[in-house]
């Protein structure tokens, strides 16, 4: 379509099968198990621990004690439709499109300008993320000369809204590229680029010309020259789609001429074509017969937009060169002073066409054009039901599958950063490679510098006044920073009626899991006793890979877990830890500090400890996630980070509050535990029970604040 930018703002169930491998030790957790109500030690209101374990799955009921209660968890995540585990290779996007045509499975593309303005980059990638939850097969770049499409140091570039979907929405992406603006060199400059960057795929493009020029000569370059120039120079690398038009390009001599011009530039390797909008199923019907007369075989994708407003769709057809037929535009004219009806109306008219056209197989998918707006093709994909709801993990992270040129390749991560995954992505960003054993005890892995990476994370947080309703405007003792995370793991209310939708340690949005419910209790007492989890996973032994709360993986596999227990906790309780710590030789544990004056360990200082790993019929065991003595020195500071310039930084320099979480980023020590006797019940818990067990109330808050 013309490069329009319209004014958009910016209970778990039981197995029901036998579960294999389970323990038979059925009866209670660890936790519960040895938990003696008496011992906790609360600032508020006490809420013992009472969870049955009777409803647990059997891999569960005998050691399940711990839950990951990130965005990352088992339940919440959903793998895109091709991100099998077996995808380690690059597989070019018309390949993949190929594979779906010929098993006759209608899939979706969704196509994005860049966002006009840096602090929209954080809101646009959210975005994605909940577009992604639908499984698009990839998302699609406008070239858009206003945001200097090929400056990579611009966040608003086309480039790097391109390059950062595929880096971190972990989806296919297309950009599109214009040519006729620039000299040849300059083009092969952006292809490079592009190449640089890990895009595979292109929308090759001749670009509108100026209106005002007088002499359309100076721009000889069409979008077949482009289609051929990136032939010559980068052979296969790129998969080529090309712009089609069901009416006929408006300056193309005739309707024939260009459908004999849209031949050459399939000759001239174009893999696919994507079609300009049209209204009406028979425009297409007739495009498609047409091209195919003429010789062309490759896939043919109908461009769909619905409409969203009155005046929207009128200023793209005004640019576009199309007429909106009279009885749409009659219906239009009697509502459009009512704009849900005509967003209704919009949808009504996109799903019928989409049905008709999926239905007789004449298009193949469908490309729809979002102008970056999320309720109307969402609704129009859910109504056809090309929108996934697909909960297969294939890795217990979200990976790239099989469509990027490196990441496909990545199959190991440190578990710190499960509750924030771009951030792992942005500081791995310049990794090469992925290969088995990248956290072998030999590597020492280099990471990005955090700043950059906060210059669109902190910009995609919620704004001050938001965040203040969550986090408290006011914290007058550490029994308000253990409420913020308390209301966090609870999702009730808070004082101002706000549920709080992620801590700062959390890049996406609160989504509860039926395995965070099931220990909620658990971690609930933790933080009310000012022990700050941040991440945790249940220790599994032998749950089926289909298992919907901790399976992953190929089908017919088993996977496991050891438990695995991330805090903040108080100096002083750290130093008792260790000595609690002792009696329990199974259990690995690093405690750090903020400046690591404080570095405490019984591991291997550089041997990374399996956490997560699955045994898959015909294969080697895979281990996706470790805990890294290295990487876990790097995570320190992105944690401690956390503290200050997300949370600190909403109070006045001198108060009460700011000073308090100073305190605390000062004083308290970062600690992981894992325990290894994965196959009994996990002691986790005991242990920290045992850490503040004769504390009296007043030593429940930390020394610093003493
Ligand atoms: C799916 C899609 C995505 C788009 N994305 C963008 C975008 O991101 N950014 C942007 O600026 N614009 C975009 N556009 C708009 C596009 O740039 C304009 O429509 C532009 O006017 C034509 O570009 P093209 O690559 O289709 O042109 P080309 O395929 O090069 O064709 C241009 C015209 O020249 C004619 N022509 C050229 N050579 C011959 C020949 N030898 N014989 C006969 N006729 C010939 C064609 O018939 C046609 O009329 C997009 C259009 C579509 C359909």
């Amino acid at each position: 379509m013309a490069s329009v930018q319209p004014q958009t703002t910016d209970t778990l169930e039981p197995p029901t099968n036998g579960v294999n491998g389970a323990t038979t030790n059925g009866t209670t957790n660890g936790f519960n198990r040895n938990l003696s109500t008496n011992s906790l030690k609360k600032l508020n209101s006490p809420i013992p621990y009472c969870g049955s374990t009777n409803d647990l799955p059997a891999y569960a009921r005998s050691n399940s004690t711990l839950s990951r209660h990130s965005p990352d968890s088992a339940a919440s995540v959903k793998a895109s439709g091709d991100n099998l585990r077996e995808c380690t290779e690059y597989v070019p996007l018309h390949k993949r499109i190929e594979k779906r045509i010929s098993s006759g499975t209608p899939f979706f593309s969704l196509e994005f300008f860049p966002p006009k303005t840096a602090n929209g980059v954080a809101n646009f990638l959210t975005r994605i993320d909940r577009y992604r939850d639908g499984g698009p097969m990839f998302l699609d770049i406008t070239w858009h000369l206003g945001s200097d499409p090929a400056n990579i140091e611009k966040e608003t570039s086309s480039s790097s809204i391109a390059a950062a979907c595929l880096a971190y929405c972990r989806v296919d992406t297309m950009l599109h590229m214009t040519c006729a603006q620039y000299p040849k060199e300059q083009t092969l400059k952006h292809l490079q680029l592009a190449q640089n960057l890990g895009i595979r795929n292109l929308l090759a493009l001749r670009g509108d010309l100026p209106i005002n020029d007088s002499d359309p000569s100076i721009y000889p370059y069409r979008a077949l020259d482009m289609i051929r120039w990136v032939r010559t120079h980068f052979g296969n690398y790129f998969t080529v789609c090309a712009s089609g038009y069901p009416k006929g390009h408006p300056e193309a001599p005739s309707y024939a001429a260009d459908i004999a011009y849209l031949k050459m530039k399939v000759d001239a390797g174009a893999d696919f074509i994507i079609t300009q909008l049209f209204f009406e199923a028979e425009t297409f019907e007739t495009f498609v017969a047409d091209c195919r007369a003429a010789g062309i075989t490759v896939p043919i994708i109908p461009g769909i937009m619905p409409i969203a407003s009155y005046d929207s769709i009128r200023r793209v057809a005004e640019l576009s060169k199309l007429t909106i037929p009279k009885h749409i535009m009659d219906t239009l004219e009697s509502i459009r002073h009512d704009d849900e009806a005509v967003t209704k109306y919009g949808i009504h008219l996109a799903v019928e066409m989409c049905r008709r056209l999926l239905d007789s197989g004449v298009a193949p998918s469908l490309h729809m054009y979002t102008m970056n707006r999320e309720h109307s093709c969402r609704e129009v994909l859910q109504a056809l039901g090309l929108w996934q709801h697909e909960s297969i993990r294939s890795l217990p992270w979200l990976p790239h599958g099989g469509h990027h040129p490196l990441r496909c390749r990545e199959d190991v991560r440190p578990i710190y950063w499960c509750a924030r995954p771009k951030s792992y992505i942005f500081r791995t960003k310049d990794w090469d490679e992925y290969p088995n054993g990248r956290w072998g005890n030999s590597s020492s892995p280099a990471f990005n510098d955090l700043q950059e990476y906060y210059m669109f994370y902190l910009k995609g947080l919620p704004n001050k006044e938001a965040m203040l309703q969550m986090y408290s405007r006011e914290l007058n003792g550490i029994e308000d920073v253990c409420r913020v995370f308390v209301k966090f793991l609870t999702q009730e209310p808070n004082e101002e009626g706000v549920k709080i939708s992620k801590l700062p340690w959390n890049e996406q949005e609160f989504e509860t899991s039926a395995e965070t419910e099931l220990i909620k209790d658990q971690l609930v007492w933790c933080n009310e006793n000012a022990i700050f989890t941040i991440n945790s996973q249940p220790s599994v032994n032998s749950a089926p890979s289909s298992d919907p709360l901790v399976g992953w993986g190929k089908p017919g596999g088993y996977c496991y877990q050891k438990a695995y227990l991330e805090f903040f906790i108080s100096k002083a309780r750290a130093i008792k830890l260790k000595a609690v710590l002792e009696q329990y030789p199974q259990v690995n544990y690093h405690v750090i500090n903020k400046d690591a004056s404080i570095d405490w360990s019984n591991s291997d200082p550089t041997m990374p400890i399996a956490v997560t790993w699955g045994v898959f019929p015909g294969c080697e065991i895979a281990q996706p996630t470790v805990v890294d003595p290295l990487s876990f020195r790097v995570w320190k500071d992105e944690a401690y980070d956390a503290w200050l310039n997300i949370w600190a930084a909403l109070y006045p320099e001198e108060s009460k509050s700011r000073k308090l979480l100073q305190d605390i980023h000062d004083d308290f020590c970062l600690v992981t535990l894992v325990d290894n006797d994965f196959v009994k019940p996990s002691v986790l818990f005991e242990i920290l029970e045992q850490v503040i067990s004769d504390e009296n109330e007043a030593a429940v808050t930390f020394a610093a604040s003493g």
